[in-house]
């Protein structure tokens, strides 16, 4: 079930501060070709998934976090198959959230491999600094407390401790083909949760690596991000989300692996879950709006009362998704009062 009143976890960095982490090799064969390794994250979704292909070139998808058991676990897992971490060939990322690419940089030093990722996330990997400046206008703007908004930027930097940033990088886009000895798979580029998470389809067996795109039981959030559009302020990330839902919606698949938890055989049920699960939020998001006009932020404590002040970024983000698909409807309008945006229903 996809739980509906609360906030779901889809970005693994803005969540709540590290824990130390258990140490544990969790590796299942997914066929003769996948191994899925459980690499521990200090955050709420405890873990996340490494898929190591033994074909050639042998291959990861994603990388883990940076952290000593994130580290020894994978060490562990393919040791378990009779590898090192010096016989990676080549590293894919799905997107650049920490937890997927930081300790990339650690494994590239061991191995050489080099690492592909989509050209819109370079920007995350190569640093994250950069745009804390404008995720706190951001924030800011959209009616979140001074005090709450520096206590959440203190914690997404101290939270880059995680993640080695990545000077060199290959790109990978939409379409494009990632070659094997004996498969072939295609890239595609899947906007929503971040702009440029790519998933990749192998035909032949009807698997999709999904990344963030698509998980059991969690709605991933469509994140909020520096916008590449002309008008500085404006986030279609829901919007572009629930059509790279349709993309998928449109392929052969009967396997996903995503990037956290269980794989999911029934792919047209988990996204028809989701479709319905956002109509009924952003009713949620209508109600919330009947009485008087409200900042993303006070829609956002209206839809996950008592969230924590670190997952209020996430909170924010999943209102002005919904917002923005309101505001292109005409169903309300968004009037800017004081450097805030206000949004209120359509007369
Ligand atoms: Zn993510
Ligand atoms: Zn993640």
């Amino acid at each position: 079930m996809l739980a509906s009143n609360r906030l779901e976890i889809g970005l693994c960095i803005y969540q709540c501060l590290p824990k130390a982490s258990e140490e544990k090799t969790m590796i299942q064969q997914i066929t003769d070709k996948i191994y899925k390794i459980e690499i521990p994250i200090p955050f709420p979704l405890k873990t996340m998934n490494v898929y190591f292909i033994d074909d050639s070139p042998r291959t990861l998808i994603d990388a883990g976090i940076k952290t000593e058991a994130s580290f020894e676990t994978l060490k562990k897992g393919l040791e378990t198959i009779g590898y090192g971490l010096n016989s990676i060939e080549r590293i894919l990322i799905t997107h650049g959230h920490i937890d997927h690419y930081g300790q990339a940089k650690r494994l590239f030093s061991l191995s050489g491999a080099p690492i592909y990722i989509h050209p819109k996330e370079y920007g995350k990997i190569r640093s994250v600094i950069h745009s804390l400046g404008f995720l706190k206008s951001i924030l800011l703007r959209n009616g979140a407390p001074e005090a709450l908004v520096n206590e959440a930027i203190q914690y997404i930097e101290s939270a880059q401790s995680m993640a080695d940033p990545l000077e060199e990088a290959f790109f990978l886009n939409d379409g494009d083909t990632v070659s094997f000895k004996l498969m072939t798979w295609k890239t595609i580029l899947c906007p929503g949760h971040s702009p440029g998470l790519i998933c990749f389809h192998w035909p032949e067996k009807k698997i999709l690596f999904t990344g963030d795109h698509l998980l059991k039981e969690i709605t991933p959030n469509p994140v909020l991000n520096v916008p590449e559009y002309k008008s500085p302020f404006r986030y279609p990330s829901l919007k572009d989300y629930l059509t790279s839902l349709e993309k998928i919606e449109r392929l052969d698949i009967s396997l996903l692996l995503p990037g956290h938890g269980e794989e999911i055989d029934d792919v047209k049920g988990l996204i028809q879950k989701i479709f319905a699960h956002h109509k009924e939020r952003m009713d949620r998001v209508l109600f919330s709006l009947s009485k008087k006009e409200k900042t993303p932020y006070e829609i956002a404590m209206d839809l996950f009362p008592g969230v924590p002040p670190f997952e209020i970024f996430l909170g924010i983000s999943e209102a002005v998704g919904h917002l923005e698909i309101l505001k292109e409807k005409g169903i309300v309008r968004l009037k800017e009062k004081e450097g805030k945006d206000y949004y209120s229903l359509e007369t």
